[in-house]
């Protein structure tokens, strides 16, 4: 799914008009709790909020979307991501402080 409007795209853009219509969707498909309220990622609200879809909606259209808010987790979308960077963690961080450490000898 493409997600740089929410970089790239200012309000009133089109594609970022388009982004906002598929963030609700999108938010509304994977509500299976059916919650009343959902986390508003504007960049005031920043996930911490809880607004209903209209509320929200009405927040992407005045205010920019979080920019930090590509992977919509707190939405229902899975973090692929997460689980093998914690398993590689530590080698990566090990291997670059051996890098450091090969440097200074
Ligand atoms: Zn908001």
């Amino acid at each position: 799914m493409d997600r740089t409007w929410i970089t790239t795209k200012k309000l009133g853009d089109p594609e970022y008009e388009a982004g906002v219509m598929e963030f609700i969707k999108f938010a509304l498909e994977n509500n299976t709790e059916g919650r009343d309220k959902l986390p508003c990622p504007c960049y005031i609200c920043q996930n911490l909020m809880y607004h209903k879809a209209d509320v929200i909606l009405n927040h992407l259209s005045k205010r920019q979307f979080d920019r930090t808010y590509t992977c919509w987790h707190r939405h229902g979308e899975k973090r692929e991501e997460t689980p093998s960077k914690d398993a590689q963690g530590h080698n990566t961080e090990g291997d670059r402080l051996e890098d450091m450490m090969s440097q200074f000898v």
